[in-house]
């Protein structure tokens, strides 16, 4: 038996598509979209966002209906950081005879941590 979860967009069924069309000829209503949960894959995962939404457009009305309760639910009051080593920028040629840049950024590993 498939599992599916309803799209968590507030206007899903408010969109004019020709897939979220239901009912009977009279009595025909634009219905929120089925989103099939793959939970036989073994790539699934049941906390990725796309296993809500049907699309980047419903996930985005959800963030700004509900923008204010999700900012208390996790505040962010500082920034976090992540230690790293000294960026290295490198220089490399081309066969053509111009130049471009890399920036190489890797995660520092300290032994002696000051986070406390
Ligand atoms: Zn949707």
């Amino acid at each position: 038996m498939s599992l599916y979860y309803w799209c968590h967009g507030p206007s899903c069924h408010t969109y004019s598509t020709q897939d979220r069309v239901r009912g009977s000829k009279g009595s025909k209503v634009l219905r929120t979209r089925k989103i099939k949960q793959q939970t036989e894959s073994n790539w699934y995962d049941v906390n990725n966002s796309y296993n809500y939404f049907c699309s980047q457009g419903c996930q985005n009305d959800f963030w700004r209906t509900h923008i204010e309760r999700i900012r208390l639910v996790a505040p962010r009051n500082e920034p976090l950081e992540t230690p790293i080593e000294d960026p290295k920028r490198e220089k490399h040629e081309t066969g053509y005879g111009h130049a471009y840049y890399n920036t190489t950024i890797k995660e520092r590993v300290d032994n002696d941590s000051n986070v406390g």
